[in-house]
């Protein structure tokens, strides 16, 4: 009886109540017509196109004069809208810093369709503080019980002595075996990925790298006592952050210690990023195939000239965590540290001269800091801060959507608009090629092509980031 249930339930691909209430189109055959596609590649947008999907998969996309909208489709005219691939986001999390003290909230609620709501239709977790309850959510949103994108799973953290009273959620590894047994345990439990935080030593991300690369699968870090071209020597595959995190340029930095007092910080606001030791890093880093995620959005936090949390965003927060927000942001306007405003505009210099020395530079959001990071609206602040990196708004788009699939081996399947790929789209009103603000107008999500009312999600979730 009880197996025979297991079954139905597995096989039960149809959504439930819970996602059905935010499904606007479910139709079998779906023709998006009179819109302008940015295709995730790069390519210049091109208007007046017709897009059809059948069954999940994108069957045709073309000039509306070339592709024919098959009987029986549910027909869109998007006339004014921009289709572009559903975000791919590497840097994201499940949990939230609410309540300070180092302790973080599992948001299973919110942010799971806050990401669908803000683009996203996939995402790697950076990390991860509640163990299954990450896995049981990625599973859910699979079988149709949840709202949200497809989740590649990051393992708890893998991290070495020192951070224990601070984070008390994340384990600090014994050796080189415990890492590599842990590895090895979440990867049958189902994780996908793994991320090494910044008290590894080098002897543990050797065994973690070696058993996850075993098994087919990536490591990341946030690092701090292992160098980024040390990680890279044990075979790291992508590093977090980008280079404010790195800690090469701190003179006399010892094996395997994170450098106290802020000294990462101050060698990077002293780092020429025009100097040797600086390309010849990131000449290493691309030739290693290293990938950088870039995480602007949490740093510009910490920068009191930065534009807060958006008031849409505001109202989904939990009232005491709005309060809490709100104090800090004013105590940071009281006393801005320019410290900051350096290392952002800095971290923004390096990751453009990566992403031009052909390094994959992927980005995701990070939501921790103090509580100014919200999932999904932050999802669309990072494009808009790539373009005040640098980048074109067709490059970062390109960053946020092909690089990733690229980076999670998934770029057949994901990542851009072509015939044969994955219906993964987000519809927003206007031209995000000309004017990057216009992702925030995001009105469609589809995933696999079944498409998702992303002001209803949104609308769904007030009060409740930093709640659950
Ligand atoms: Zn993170």
């Amino acid at each position: 009886m009880l197996a025979s249930l297991i079954t139905a339930a597995a096989l039960l691909a149809q959504p439930g109540q819970a996602v059905r209430q935010f499904i606007s189109v479910s139709d079998s055959i779906v023709a998006l017509t009179n819109v302008r596609v940015i295709d995730g590649t790069g390519a210049p947008a091109r208007t007046d196109q017709t897009i059809v999907m059948r069954g999940g998969v994108i069957q045709s996309v073309g000039a509306a004069s070339q592709v024919t909208v098959p009987a029986g489709a549910r027909t869109l005219d998007l006339a004014g809208r921009t289709v572009m691939p559903g975000y791919v986001m590497l840097h994201e999390h499940l949990f939230y810093p609410s309540g300070g003290g180092g302790v973080y909230n599992e948001q299973g609620y919110s942010f799971p369709r806050l990401y669908l709501a803000g683009g996203v239709t996939t995402m790697r977790t950076g990390g991860n503080m509640a163990g299954y309850a990450d896995l049981n959510i990625k599973k859910a949103i699979e079988e149709g019980a949840m709202v949200g994108p497809s989740i590649d799973v990051t393992a708890p953290y893998l991290n070495g002595p020192g951070l224990s009273a601070a984070i008390p959620q994340v384990k600090t590894l014994r050796d080189a075996d415990d890492a590599r047994k842990m590895v090895a345990y979440w990867a049958d439990e189902g994780a996908t990925s793994f991320k090494a935080y910044m008290h590894i030593t080098q002897a543990s991300l050797r065994a973690a790298v070696e058993e996850a690369h075993r098994r087919g699968l990536k490591v990341t870090g946030h690092l701090c006592s292992v160098t980024f071209r040390e990680a890279a020597t044990l075979g790291i595959d992508d590093l977090e952050h980008g280079f404010v995190t790195a800690s090469d340029f701190v003179t006399n930095k010892k094996p395997d210690e994170c450098p106290a007092g802020g000294a990462v910080q101050r060698s990077i606001v002293a780092l020429d990023p025009n100097s040797a030791p600086v390309r010849d890093l990131i000449a290493e880093l691309v030739r290693r195939r290293v990938a950088i995620t870039s995480t602007l959005t949490v740093f510009e936090t910490f920068v009191a000239s930065q534009p807060g949390v958006p008031a849409k965003a505001l109202d989904a927060m939990l009232p005491e965590a709005r309060r809490q927000y709100e104090q800090t942001r004013a105590t940071l306007a009281r006393s801005p540290d320019s410290t900051w405003a350096v290392l952002l505009r800095k971290e923004m210099q390096l990751e453009k001269m990566f992403a031009d020395a052909g390094g994959l530079l992927v980005v995701g959001t990070d939501p921790t800091g103090f509580g100014g990071v919200i999932a999904g609206y932050s999802n669309q602040r990072a494009l808009e801060l790539l373009v005040q990196a640098g980048f074109t708004p067709l490059e970062a788009i390109k960053v946020a959507t092909l690089n990733g699939a690229k980076y999670l081996g998934r770029e057949a399947r994901i990542g851009s608009i072509a015939a044969g790929k994955q219906a993964d789209l987000v519809v927003v009103r206007g031209d995000p090629s000309t004017r990057i603000e216009d992702v925030q107008n995001a009105e469609l999500v589809f995933k696999q092509g079944v498409g998702y009312d992303s002001p209803k999600i949104f609308d769904s979730v007030k009060g409740r980031v930093g709640l659950h």
